[in-house]
This record gives structure tokens, sequence and C-alpha cells, in this order.
């Protein structure tokens, strides 16, 4: 599948194509360049001597040329999809996103290259003469006359004010693809409403043999485990699947034997890839017995909790969990390939869900302000009970993108930081306090309303040390609160309690307890370190 990239002249398509291009190891290609390439004229000199028609005839056979090649990174010249058989061809053969700017910005575009663009008459760009007499029209009356067209596209960005690597980064969210390296190998992230039902095809595309294990638990292999299994025998692979009992107890050393034994019976062999369909605890485990298995096999993510597609199932951290405390055990073994189905979570408990939104607020707060923006749209879910899913997520249009862009962020992250020798750390936002309050509680309070609390909590710490200006900590209690999660102390906890299990974590780190904390929405400080007395006044006074 290509990815097209549609849109007014001078929105920056070629710019922003290879920019993708490079993040995703795709060729590029600019149509129009295409275009001047076979003909070997430029656009300005075929519109002159074949006018708008004849150039028209040549865009329709270089895209019908490209589309049937090799997966690429598309720019599309800007009136290409306005004949209706090279839309279909398009939409057939990829995705399509198309960008958005105002007249003013592709107007000071635009006259960054004069006469480049036969259809425009651009002012003061000493270039006064067309290339077409009769033809040009000023950008603003182009962009009138095509604005129902350019608005008739699913996938649209809006980029005036966006610098090209934020303009990626949400290309990339829009699309739902991203290529994390780094660790190892490279490996591809999709996202998508319909993920499930394309394993077999990426794993053939991947070589991974002639069969597979599928690892789920007791909840996520009834509901899903049949669909994974019936794409990849569509690819003619034989398929074993292996549940696991669901839930935190579950990762254990005796679960990954019992992994280890399921893919001695398959058959499991060094050129084979194995299959983690659930949340966080499924990938952790599935992923370290991938890591010891045969000295190491392929393993690929289905994650189906919000958590496992915006934080657990990126990064390549796996592991199991010890009697003495959790993931004491662990390899970073990255997987393959992860297909993240958004459509999973329209079955996931309410309390799941808040617990991955805690992450994505925690994702918003490091580097994405306007995530905050789509929660609103979780709030409808306030009134389903814990336990239920949210029936609100089914078909929700716009779960798949706001996924994508929250797990952008961590991807940021560990892109720059595989390893987390620096700037990882940032992703510890809340969770210092966090830990401390889980195992206070003896994780009576579920880790992502631990990291809601302790995300408040380290923003308070932060306007104590004068890092964050006063107010802070109250802003984000109110988007926690906004989806349900909770943001204060349960009422008598422990508060020696949980500075002692902070200190425990501060041994192994040398000595001092450093804090991720927030400065400001979209911006977190990392290494800080904090004395005692502060900490202690901090949560003895918090609200
Ligand atoms: P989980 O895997 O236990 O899933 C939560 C519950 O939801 C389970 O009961 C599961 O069966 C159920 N479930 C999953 N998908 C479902 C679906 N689509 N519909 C209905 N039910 C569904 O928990 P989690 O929150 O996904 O992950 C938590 C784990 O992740 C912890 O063990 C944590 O240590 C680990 N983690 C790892 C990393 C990492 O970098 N590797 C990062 C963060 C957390
Ligand atoms: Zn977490």
């Amino acid at each position: 599948m290509h990815l097209y990239l549609y849109g007014p002249p001078g929105s920056g398509k070629s710019t922003l194509g290879k920019i993708l291009a490079r993040r995703l190891d795709l060729p590029f290609i600019d149509l129009d360049a295409f275009i001047e390439c076979t003909a070997k004229q430029r656009v300005p000199d075929i519109f002159a001597c074949e006018g708008e028609a004849g150039f028209r005839i040549r865009e329709t056979a270089a895209l019908d040329q490209v589309a049937h090649g090799a997966p690429a990174v598309i720019a599309l010249g800007g009136g290409a999809l306005l004949s209706e058989p090279n839309r279909v061809l398009a939409q057939a053969t990829g995705e399509v996103l198309c960008l958005q700017a105002d007249a003013v910005t592709l107007e000071a575009r635009v006259n960054r290259h004069p006469g480049k663009r036969p259809l425009l008459a651009v002012p003061n760009s000493g270039c006064a003469v067309p290339p077409h007499p009769g033809q040009a029209k000023p950008i603003g009356l182009l962009l009138a006359e095509r604005a129902s067209h350019y608005a008739s596209f699913a996938r649209r960005l809006p980029v005036s004010d966006l610098p090209p690597d934020v303009t990626a980064d949400r290309a990339q969210a829009a699309f739902g693809i991203f290529r994390i390296s780094g660790m190892g190998t490279a490996y591809t992230v999709r996202v998508g409403d319909r993920m499930l039902d394309a394993v077999g095809e990426h794993l053939s595309e991947l070589g991974c043999g002639d069969r597979t294990v599928v690892v789920g638990d007791t909840h996520t292999l009834p509901l899903y485990g049949e669909r994974v299994a019936a794409s990849l025998r569509a690819r003619g692979m034989a398929v074993s699947t292996f549940a696991i009992p669901a839930g935190e107890t579950t990762k254990t050393v005796e679960t990954v034997a019992s992994l280890w034994s399921a893919f001695l019976s398959s058959g499991i062999e060094r050129g084979h890839a194995v299959i983690a369909l659930g949340g966080g605890v499924v990938g952790d485990l599935t992923g370290f017995a991938a890591a010891t298995w045969l000295r190491g096999v392929r393993w690929i993510g289905l994650p189906t909790t919000l958590l496992a597609m915006v934080d657990s199932g990126l990064g390549g951290k796996t592991g199991a969990d010890l009697p003495q405390g959790k993931n004491l055990i662990g390899a970073f073994h990255p997987p393959s390939l992860v297909l993240a189905d958004t459509s999973t979570l329209a079955t996931l408990p309410a309390s799941e869900l808040r617990c991955g939104l805690a992450e994505a607020i925690k994702h918003a707060v490091i580097g994405d302000p306007g995530l905050l923006d789509d929660l609103p749209r979780f709030a409808v879910c306030e009134p389903c009970a814990d336990s239920a899913p949210c029936a609100c997520l089914a078909d929700a249009e716009w779960l798949a993108p706001f996924v994508a862009r929250a797990m952008a962020v961590k991807i940021r992250v560990i892109q720059q930081d595989p390893f987390e020798k620096g700037v990882r750390a940032a992703l510890n936002l809340g969770h210092t306090i966090g830990h401390g309050i889980e195992k206070a509680t003896r994780f009576a309070v579920r880790h992502g309303e631990a990291v809601a609390i302790g995300t408040v909590l380290e923003a308070q710490l932060a306007e104590a040390l004068g890092i964050a200006p006063s107010g802070l900590a109250a802003q984000l209690a109110a988007r926690f609160a906004q989806v349900g999660l909770p943001v204060k102390l349960p009422a008598g906890i422990d508060l020696e309690a949980v500075q002692a299990a902070m200190t425990l974590d501060k041994k192994k780190a040398g000595g001092k307890v450093r804090f991720a904390l927030p400065a400001a929405i979209g911006e977190v400080r990392t290494g800080v370190t904090v004395d005692d007395d502060t900490l202690s006044a901090v949560l003895r006074h918090a609200p």
C-alpha cells in the first residue's frame, strides 16, 4: 500500500513526503518530477505546449505507473485526484492524506518557487506573466474552487503553522504507521480498525515460515483468536493457539515455561515468529518467552488494551514478575511488527480503558498537548460500569488517530533513547510517586490510577520547586478527573509506606530519587533530585 500526499499547491507535500519516506524506510516519488522525467520537459513547459488537458493525460498515465509499483510515499500534484478514476486508483492502492493550509500560507510558500506552478498567478514573484495565459488564477480562488473536493477526503491534516517534523509526526499518526529503529532491527507499527484481519498478509510479507502460535489470555483469545487464526490460515500457515489465565498474577516464570512448552509442541523454530494477542501481560510474557526460546525467535505484538497500544507494546521491554517484585526478570527484545487494532478497545472494560488513558494523558504532558482535546470524547464513558466495555467506542472513527498520536510521543522518545540512558526517563512521569502508591496499597490502586494521582502530586512537587507555574497540578487533575481517573491519595494511605517504597526504588538508582517532573503541559524535566523533606511536605499537604 502506498502513502499518497495530496492537497493544494504549496501545502508542503514534497517536503513532508521526503521526511516520511526517510522515517518509514520507503522510496519517495514526486509525481510532478516523475512526469517531467518521463516527458523530458518541465511541467510549465508541458502546460505551455499541451495545455492543462495534455498535462492531465500525462498525470493519469504517471499515476497508473507508480500506483502499480512497489510501496512508496507519493506526493501528488494539487489537482491529480480531481479525476474520479485517478481518485479511485489512489484509494485502491493506498491511503490518501490531504494536507490543508490557508491561502496566506500557501501563497507565501508558492512565492518561494515562482513559475513552477502553471495554474497559479503568483503575485509579487517577478514572474508576473503566467506561463499559460488565461488559466492562471490567484491561489485563494483556486482554493475556493476546490474547497469541497479537498474536504471530501476522510484523512485531512491542517499544516499551516506546523514545522515539518511536527507535520511528519501528525501525518504518521493520521496514516497510523511508524517505524521504530535504534534497538537492533527496525520494525513497523501499524494502527487502524481492521488490523487483525491483515495479520496473515503482514506475516507473509515478513517471511515468518509456515507455522506460528497465537498466545492470548482467557479473555482475548476467545474474543479475537479465531479472527487472527483465520487471517493466518488464509496465507497457508499452520496455527496453534495458547491461552494463559488473564491478569497480572499470571506474569510469572512458570507461565513463561508453559509458553516454551507450547512453542516446542507447535514446532516453533528459528525462522518462525510467535504472536502476542492481548494486553501488557500477554505482550511482556510472550516477548520474553520469544527472547529466550532457541536464543531468540521473532514475535509480533497485537495489543488489545489501550495501555499496551500506547505504552507496553512499544519499546522492546519484555519480562515477568517474581514474588519479590514486579518486572524483576526481563530482556530487551523488540517485536518484529506491531499491529494495533483499535476496534478491539470496544470490548475492553471501562476500568482498563481508563488505565490506558492515564498513560495517554502522560504522553500529552510529555510531548503533545493537543491530545488532551480528544479527552471529552472519552468522558461519555463515565456512566459505563467499571467492568463493562465502553460501547461508545464501537466504530469511533476518531479512535485510531487518537491512539496513533499517543503512540507517537512514546515512539519519539524511545527512538532518541532506546536503552533508557537519558531522555527516556521522561516516560517515568507520574510513575515515581505512582509506584509508591501501588506498593503502599498492595496494588489495590491500579497502575493507571496510581499514575494519575502520581502525576498530579509530581506536578505539585514541581510547583513547590519552582519548576512549574502554580496551577499546573490543578489543571492536570481536571484532565484526569475528566475521564474518571482518581487524582487524590486514597483516604488513610500510609504515607510513610509510599515514601519508603520510593526510597527502595532509589537504592536501585544509586542513592537519590530522580524524578521526571512536569514544567508545563508539553514539557517534562528529567533527573530532578528532591530532598526527603520537600517530598514529605508535598505528600502530607496534598489536597
Ligand atoms: P492486562 O494485559 O492484564 O490486560 C488487562 C485486562 O484486560 C485483562 O483481564 C485482559 O484479559 C483484558 N483484556 C485485554 N484486552 C481486552 C479486550 N480487547 N477486550 C476485553 N478484555 C481485554 O494489562 P495491561 O494493562 O494491558 O498491561 C499491564 C502490564 O503491562 C503490566 O504487567 C505492566 O508491568 C506491563 N507494562 C509493560 C511495559 C513495557 O514497556 N513492557 C510498560 C508498561 C506496562
Ligand atoms: Zn505506566
